[in-house]
């Protein structure tokens, strides 16, 4: 047997989780069988979607279970491998996050390809946060040159490749940000304006900001931001809802005074997952890569250290502590 930590639930919160979710326990790893490898971890991923797996209702992952260790995106390396597919050395990315050493089927593993870049960018822009950008921008709300786009969390991970990939590929884009330190980022970015949510209203900040109204609107928050997009969208805009973070503790918002503009701008609104989008992953690498290696995309990482840090690292998010993409390097 091989000794290892792991986070597990400990109990299902209602509303905003705090650190007695959270039990960091020792767990043994059996000896490997045929086919089968071990990594040690070196970074973990927290991510918002984590919190509705922390309910138990049914939805397109299966709910965390209590007294179980939680799952996430990590990168690690293989220590160990009883497969032909894995070798002592290799570098993969997998599910088996939130603890310090994973083990299973090789299958379970995915080598990284070999780009040239630094492994945390498989949980970053090369990994589910860049592609569902990526995906979600020009797949999905099928944005193009010359669309005006407005992004909510615009400094977060998703937020931050929006925007780039967005000017990337000649569109206007307004991202909205909480503070004015993540909007002069924002505006770093290549934004050709960014709105800070919590200095006022958000319909009034992006009317100002869009006078010619928006083609776009890419979801991260809902509530507030998503009733503005409603208020700023001209004829036939295209919202793709990828996250609505400001309900995952809060639950829904009441009401939105703005959704009757649906009709009168034909406005057409569609929900994702990245995992739609699979099949067309090597299209993603090849133009992302290529972003990345030219500087037209740039990555930042809010990193927390040591595995004793993910539970607040992820209950950060919910308030705003990352700029760019939250990790825990082991
Ligand atoms: P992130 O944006 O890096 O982190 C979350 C950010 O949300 C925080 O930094 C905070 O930024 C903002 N926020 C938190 N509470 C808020 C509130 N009440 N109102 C407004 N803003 C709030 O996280 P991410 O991983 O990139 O995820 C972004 C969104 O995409 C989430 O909704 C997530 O669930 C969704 N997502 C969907 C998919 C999919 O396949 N559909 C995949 C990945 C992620 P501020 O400081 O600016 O408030």
């Amino acid at each position: 047997m091989t000794g290892s930590r792991a986070w597990h639930l400990a109990s299902r919160p209602s509303g905003l989780p705090d650190m007695s979710h959270f039990e960091l326990k020792p767990v043994d790893l059996p000896p490997l069988a045929d086919g089968e490898a071990r990594v040690e971890n070196m970074w973990l991923s927290v991510d918002p979607y984590m919190r509705g797996r922390m309910n138990d209702v049914k939805s397109y992952v299966p709910p965390f279970e209590v007294g179980a260790p939680l799952q996430g995106g990590a990168v690690g390396k293989v220590v160990e491998s009883r497969s032909p597919d894995l070798k002592v050395g290799d570098t993969v990315f997998h599910m088996m996050g939130w603890r310090e050493q994973a083990s299973g089927p090789a299958a379970s593993f995915n080598k990284v390809p070999a780009m040239g870049v630094s492994d945390e960018q498989w949980l970053g822009n090369l990994g589910l946060t860049g592609a569902t950008a990526y995906f979600g921008l020009l797949r999905v709300a099928e944005a193009k040159e010359g669309d005006i786009v407005f992004v909510s969390a615009a400094a977060g991970a998703v937020g931050s490749a929006v925007v780039q990939i967005a000017k990337a590929r000649g569109m206007t884009v307004i991202g909205s940000a909480g503070g004015e330190e993540k909007c002069a980022w924002v505006r770093e970015l290549g934004a050709d304006a960014a709105i800070d949510y919590k200095a006022g209203p958000v319909v009034k900040s992006l009317i100002e900001a869009a006078p010619k109204g928006i083609d776009v609107y890419f979801d991260n928050v809902g509530g507030d931001h998503l009733d503005a997009a409603f208020a700023a969208a001209r004829n036939n805009a295209r919202f793709a809802i990828c996250g609505m973070i400001e309900g995952y503790n809060a639950g829904p918002p009441p009401s939105f005074r703005y959704i009757m503009r649906v009709i009168a701008a034909r406005i057409r609104m569609q929900g994702f997952i990245y995992t739609d989008y699979m099949a067309e992953m090597d299209q993603f690498y090849r133009d992302m890569g290529g972003w990345i290696a030219s500087g037209r995309v740039k990555s930042r990482e809010t990193v927390r250290e040591g595995i004793e840090a993910a539970p607040r690292a992820f209950l950060d998010l919910f308030s705003g502590g990352n700029m760019g993409k939250m990790l825990v390097r082991l």
